[in-house]
């Protein structure tokens, strides 16, 4: 069960200061009605390295049901491991703090073992808290219990310790202090047995590592040894629960380190299709450019949207799809929606009923072609869509990768910062020097139906292709009068 030892401040170093107000609240909140509460996890974790935590966690000895009674915005969520979200603040600035309940260390033998999966046993599955698979795979983990079995159930030494800031000590079972100074990230127990009653820790074993491996952090070699030979446990995992931990390797500020140790540990193929895809295309110069973009962003605590990666990481197929279906005769739009459905039903699954998540990819790729028209009215009707901004970062990526015409780029640049008086003047420069090549040409070659042609792919129209009367014109919104904004980013939120 390991051994419990108490490390004060002078020894562990932990800046109190560097906690977060509201995880500092729950704690107190827990520890004055009665309960023994400790930051735990991943934040303690980085405290200790030096690291700014992404979230903070908190494990208490109450119940879900206690700790929800203690806060006037707690949730119970989960089925298989059931915590407590505790919820500050609303819309963009919320913060949730999970409260996970002490944990009984079980061995898999007692546990209730059922035949089929999470969905397929639902009914075997109800009101029990311990219960594993065929496999071993733990679907239910709610059996409450003493803090030293709550560690021992952790994954790595390092994610197993907890502090308490009232006294500011910590708590150490697994030696997690001395795997933190050698730079080693320790499954705790049998690795083989933990990745078996739960595959997922395999990715987290990835994610980790590349998270750390700036600092130094290498796999122990017993804890990296099995991870190619369990890969095929992760089949069984519930398709949601492997999205989310994908994003969780892609969308935390070290996509490109996590990659580089998937391939390190022969982990390319048979994780999960889309991060397959994604670790096969990743040198491709979008998927490059989204993946460090979104590594960047994330350092700088700058908001990243799962939509707007996946787009670029789908787009190749989109636009190959759209290019075929039009040089099929088909017309620009209705061929750039099929080819859209087309791609989810291949591509993303189970997952396209995520709702929001693939509207969002749908409209950054429908606004596309838009960014090409640029008479009359349309470019105002474009940058008041909601999606402008996700639209724009992604058709600015399409011009660092070349795809499309830097010029266009650099005129969308001026025009989204520019105040009305100027962008009503780059419309009207546009439209003069438009008609002056126009005009130059042969009326006879004006292709009134496609701003997209064959040899030039996404409808360039430095090829002089782009419509004189555009539908666009007629049917753009009524502007709104804006200023110019004084010193604004100009890459917003993806
Ligand atoms: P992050 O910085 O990504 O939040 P984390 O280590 O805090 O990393 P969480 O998913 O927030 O990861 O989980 C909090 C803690 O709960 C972990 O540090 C670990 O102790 C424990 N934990 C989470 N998932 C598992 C798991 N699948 N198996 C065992 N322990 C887990
Ligand atoms: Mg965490």
């Amino acid at each position: 069960m390991g051994v419990e030892r108490r490390i004060g401040p002078k020894e562990h170093g932990i800046d109190p200061t560097a906690l977060d107000e509201h995880a500092l609240f729950v704690v107190k909140t827990l520890q004055e009605r009665g309960y023994v509460a400790y930051v735990v996890g991943g934040a303690v974790r980085d405290l200790l390295l030096g690291l700014r935590p992404k979230d903070f966690d908190v494990a208490t000895n109450a119940t879900p049901e206690q700790v929800k009674s203690c806060f006037r915005r707690a949730f119970i969520i989960g089925r298989r491991f059931r915590i407590v979200h505790v919820v500050f603040g609303r819309g963009r600035e919320h913060e949730v703090i999970e409260v996970s309940t002490f944990r009984a260390y079980l061995e898999s033998a007692d546990a209730k073992k059922v035949s089929g999966n999470e969905k397929t046993s639902k009914h075997a599955l109800a009101q029990v808290s311990h219960a594993v698979d065929s496999s071993g795979r733990v679907l239910r983990d709610n059996v409450w219990g003493p803090q030293d079995e709550d560690a021992a159930r952790r994954d790595f030494t390092i994610n197993a310790m907890y502090y308490d800031p009232s006294t500011q000590e910590l708590v150490d079972y697994h030696k997690g202090i001395l795997d933190a100074k050698k730079k080693v990230l320790r499954m705790i127990g049998e690795p083989q047995v933990r990745y078996r009653e739960d595959p997922v820790r395999i990715l987290r074993a990835v994610r980790f590592a590349g998270k750390l491996a700036h600092l130094g952090f290498k796999l122990e070699s017993k804890t990296a040894a099995p991870l190619k030979r369990m890969l095929p446990l992760l089949q069984d995992v519930p398709q949601s629960r492997m999205f989310d931990e994908m994003l969780k390797l892609l969308q935390t500020g070290h996509a490109l380190a996590s990659i580089e140790q998937l391939r390190l540990y022969g982990l390319s193929e048979g994780v999960y299709p889309l991060l397959d895809l994604i670790v096969a295309k990743s040198a491709e110069p979008m998927i490059h450019a989204a993946l460090s973009d979104t590594d960047r962003r994330v350092n700088e605590h700058k908001s990243v949207a799962p939509s707007f990666l996946l787009a670029c990481v789908l787009w190749q197929d989109v636009r190959h799809s759209w290019e075929g279906r039009m040089a099929n005769g088909q017309p620009l739009y209705p061929a750039l929606q099929e080819a859209i459905d087309e791609v989810f039903d291949a591509r993303i699954g189970d997952i396209s009923g995520r709702g929001k998540l693939g509207a969002d990819m749908r409209e950054i790729w429908s606004l596309q072609p838009r960014f090409e028209k640029r008479l009359g009215q349309s470019p105002w009707g474009l940058v008041q869509q909601a999606r402008f901004r996700a639209a724009f970062d992604f058709m600015r990526l399409r011009v660092a990768t070349k795809e499309i015409d830097e010029e266009l780029g650099e005129w969308w640049v001026q025009f989204s910062e520019a105040s009305d008086e100027e962008r009503d003047e780059m419309l009207e420069r546009y439209r003069v020097e438009h008609q002056r090549q126009s005009s130059s040409r042969p009326k006879t070659t004006r292709v009134k139906t496609s701003v997209v042609s064959r040899e030039k792919p996404l409808g360039l129209e430095a090829d002089g292709a782009e419509p004189l009367e555009e539908g666009a014109v007629k049917s753009a919104p009524k502007r709104r009068r804006r200023r110019k904004p004084k010193g604004s980013e100009p890459s917003a939120p993806q």
